[in-house]
C-alpha cells in the first residue's frame, strides 16, 4: 500500500471529474471559431482509464531496492506502474500531450516517501552509494519540465515524493513565521493557518495541488505577491538535506553572512538537495478584502495607471489588467444568465457597454484591470478612493466588485481549459516574464509580433493573449497565453511557438522567466540571460557540489533535451 498522498490525475491537471465546460458559456464556441478557426465538439473524455501493462517493469536493482526500504520502510517505497507514471512528468503541456497518449518517456524506476529528514538522508546515501539518481517530486505543477527525465539516463531514477513531510510545524506569533513541512501542499497549509487567524497569502494558479517546497525550488510568485511578496521574499529559513550533510537556514528577518545560501536554494530545482522544511513569514488574515473591476479604453492608459499606482506606493494586494484579447476571452467565458439576478447584472453590462461604445471605446481594445485591497475597513475604503483617483484619470470606467468577486472565485479553474483543448487537439500554453515598466510595453509588442510570425510560419490562425500582474517599483510580470491547432509534428510547432516568444522576451528586455523557473524548458537561454561567466559559476557550484551528478541533473542548465532539439 502507497501512502496517503494527493495527487493530480495522471493524464492531465487537477482532480478527476473536474472539467472545463463550454456549454454553459454561449460566447466561448464562437470565440474560439474566430480566434483559432477551430470548431468545437463536446468533450467526450471523462477520464482516461490506466492500463498498467502499458507501463514497463522497473527495472530496479535488488540492492537499490533493499537500501531505499531500510531508509524508510516497506510501505514507502513502490514500483508500482501508475505511481512511476505520475511520478515523471510534470504538468508542461507537452508533457501532459504524451503521457495522455500512452507515450511515457523515461520513467523513474521506483518512488520513495521519506517521512523525516533522517530518512530523507538515508535515501540520499542510498542513491549515491548505489550510483542512482534523485529527482524530488512535489505536487508535480511545474511547466518548465523541471522533473522531465533524461530519456539517456541509464542509472536508476529514484523520485523522492515528499508528501510526507508536511504539516503546519510551529507558529511563532510574535514574529509571524511558520515552520512547514517541504512537502504540505497549498490548501492544507493554508486552512491551517487560517484556523489560528493566519495567511500565508502566496496563491500560485497551481495553489490547490503544488507544495511549500516546490514554490521555493522553482522561485515562486502568487497572484498576491505585491501584498505578501514572491516566494523569495516569504521563505525566512529552511533546512536543505544533501548526501554531504544538512543545510540548516534559521529563520531571521534579515543577515548581512556572505552571499546569501537561502537564495542559493531558492530556485535550485532540486539540484542542491531536498528542502525539507521552511520558515515562512504568515501574516495575520485581514479584516476586509475587496475586489474592485475597472475597464478601461486601452492597453497604455490602463499600464499607465497600474505603474502610477506602484509608483504612489497605494498598497494593493494585487494589480492585474488583461489586454484587449484576454478581455475578449474573459467575456467569452462567461456563463448564461439563468437566474433573475444574473439576467439583471447581464442587462447592466449591456448598458455598459453600449456607454462605452456611446465614449467611442474600440470593444477590441479595451482592458479589464482587478484591484484586491485587503486590511481594516477603514484603510480599504482610503486605498479604493486613491485607486479609483488614479484609474479615472487614466480615462477607466469602475465597474464595482462584482467581477472581482466572480474572478475570486473562477481563479483555479482555468487550469482545466488547457486538457479541454488538448481533447480539441488545441495546445494553449503560457509564457511569462517581468520587465522594467520603461520596456514593458515593448515586450508586449515584442511578443505579439513574434507569436504572430510562429503562426504564419506554421500557418495556423494562432491566439495570443497576455496580463499585466505582480507590480513593482521598477516594473512587473506579463503573462501571456498562446494558442493554436496543433497539426502532425506538435512538438515541433510547439517548441517554435514557445521558443519565439522565449527569445522576444529576452531580445527586448524581459526575463527569462518571472515565476516558472527554469527547467529543462527554459535552459537553453540561460547563457543569454545570466551571461557565459554566470553559467560558468552554476555549473560549477552544481558540479561542485554533486559530483556524481546525483540530484536532478540536467535542470536550469547544461538541458540533455532542449525545445532546440525539436526544431532541428
Ligand atoms: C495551471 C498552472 C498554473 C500555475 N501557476 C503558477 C503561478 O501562478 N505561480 C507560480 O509560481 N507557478 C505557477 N505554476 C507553476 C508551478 O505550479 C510552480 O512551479 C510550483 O512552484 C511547482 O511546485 P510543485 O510542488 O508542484 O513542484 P514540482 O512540480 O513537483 O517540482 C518542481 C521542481 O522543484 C523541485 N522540487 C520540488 N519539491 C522540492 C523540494 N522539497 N526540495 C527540492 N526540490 C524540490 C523538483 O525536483 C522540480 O525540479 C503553474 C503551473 C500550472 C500547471
Amino acid at each position: 500500500m502507497t501512502p496517503d498522498v494527493k495527487h493530480m490525475k495522471w493524464w492531465g491537471w487537477g482532480e478527476e471529474g473536474v472539467f472545463f465546460n463550454y456549454l454553459n458559456k454561449p460566447g466561448f464556441a464562437p470565440f474560439v471559431k474566430k480566434a483559432l478557426a477551430v470548431d468545437l465538439r463536446p468533450r467526450k473524455v471523462d477520464t482516461i482509464a490506466f492500463d498498467p501493462t502499458t507501463v514497463p517493469d522497473s527495472p530496479l536493482p535488488m540492492s537499490l531496492r533493499d537500501a531505499l526500504v531500510a531508509a524508510t520502510s516497506p510501505d514507502h517505497v513502490t514500483v508500482d506502474p501508475h505511481e512511476r507514471v505520475v511520478h515523471g512528468h510534470g504538468s508542461s503541456v507537452t508533457e501532459l500531450l504524451h503521457v495522455s497518449r500512452g507515450d511515457y518517456g523515461r520513467l523513474p524506476e521506483v518512488v520513495v516517501y521519506p517521512a523525516s529528514d533522517a530518512e530523507v538522508a538515508g535515501v540520499l546515501t542510498a542513491a549515491v552509494e548505489q550510483d542512482a539518481v534523485v529527482v524530488p517530486y512535489g505536487g508535480g505543477t511545474n511547466i518548465a519540465r523541471s522533473l522531465q527525465l533524461d530519456p539517456a539516463e541509464t542509472r536508476p531514477i529514484i523520485s523522492l515524493d515528499t508528501g510526507l513531510l508536511d504539516g503546519l510545524r510551529e507558529l511563532d506569533e510574535d514574529s509571524g513565521l511558520a515552520r512547514v513541512g517541504g512537502g504540505m501542499q497549498g490548501p492544507a497549509l493554508e486552512e491551517a493557518l487560517n484556523d489560528r487567524g493566519w495567511t500565508l497569502g502566496h496563491m500560485p494558479d497551481s495553489f490547490t495541488h503544488s507544495t511549500v517546497g516546490g514554490w521555493a525550488a522553482t522561485r515562486s510568485s502568487g497572484m498576491q505577491s505585491d501584498k505578501y511578496g514572491d516566494i523569495a521574499d516569504i521563505v525566512r529559513g529552511m533546512t536543505v538535506v544533501r548526501p554531504s550533510g544538512t543545510v540548516t537556514l534559521r529563520p531571521v528577518p534579515s543577515e548581512s553572512t556572505g552571499p546569501s545560501l537561502r537564495e542559493m536554494f531558492i530556485g535550485s530545482e532540486g539540484r542542491l538537495g531536498v528542502i525539507t522544511e521552511l520558515w515562512l513569514q504568515v501574516h495575520r488574515l485581514p479584516a476586509e478584502r475587496v475586489v474592485v473591476a475597472y475597464m478601461y479604453p486601452a492597453w497604455k492608459p490602463a499600464v499607465d495607471a497600474i505603474r502610477q499606482i506602484a509608483a504612489e506606493e497605494v498598497p494593493t494586494t494585487f494589480v492585474r489588467i488583461s489586454d484587449g484579447n484576454e478581455t475578449g476571452f474573459s467575456l467569452a467565458t462567461q456563463k448564461a444568465a439563468t437566474t433573475v439576478k444574473k439576467k439583471v447584472e447581464a442587462a447592466a453590462q449591456a448598458g455598459l457597454w453600449a456607454l462605452m461604445r456611446r465614449r467611442g471605446w474600440d470593444t477590441d481594445q479595451m482592458c479589464i484591470s482587478y484591484v484586491c485591497l485587503e486590511g481594516s475597513a477603514d484603510d480599504v475604503s482610503r486605498r479604493r478612493k486613491a485607486v479609483d483617483k488614479i484609474a479615472r484619470s487614466h480615462g477607466a470606467l469602475s465597474l464595482g466588485t462584482g467581477p472581482g468577486a466572480l474572478y475570486d472565485q473562477k481563479k483555479f479553474d482555468t487550469p482545466y481549459l488547457r486538457d479541454f483543448l488538448l481533447e480539441q487537439d488545441v495546445m494553449g500554453d503560457v509564457s511569462e516574464t517581468a520587465a522594467p515598466w520603461s520596456k514593458l510595453n515593448g515586450v508586449h509588442r515584442a511578443v505579439y509580433a513574434a507569436a504572430q510570425k510562429a503562426f504564419a510560419q506554421l500557418d495556423r490562425t494562432g491566439w495570443v493573449m497576455c496580463h499585466l500582474s505582480h507590480s513593482y517599483h521598477a516594473g512587473a510580470c506579463l503573462y501571456f497565453t498562446f494558442a493554436f491547432k496543433v497539426g502532425e509534428h506538435p512538438d515541433a510547432e510547439y517548441a517554435l511557438v514557445k521558443s519565439s516568444i522565449q527569445q522576444a522576451f529576452v531580445d527586448a528586455g524581459g526575463t527569462l522567466s518571472h515565476h516558472h523557473g527554469v527547467g529543462m524548458e527554459h535552459a537553453p537561454w540561460m547563457e543569454q540571460v545570466v551571461s557565459a561567466e554566470g553559467v560558468a559559476i552554476m555549473r560549477t557550484l552544481f558540479e561542485a557540489t554533486d559530483p556524481g551528478a546525483h540530484l536532478n541533473p540536467g535542470k536550469v542548465i547544461d538541458a540533455p533535451v532542449t525545445l532546440f532539439d525539436q526544431l532541428s
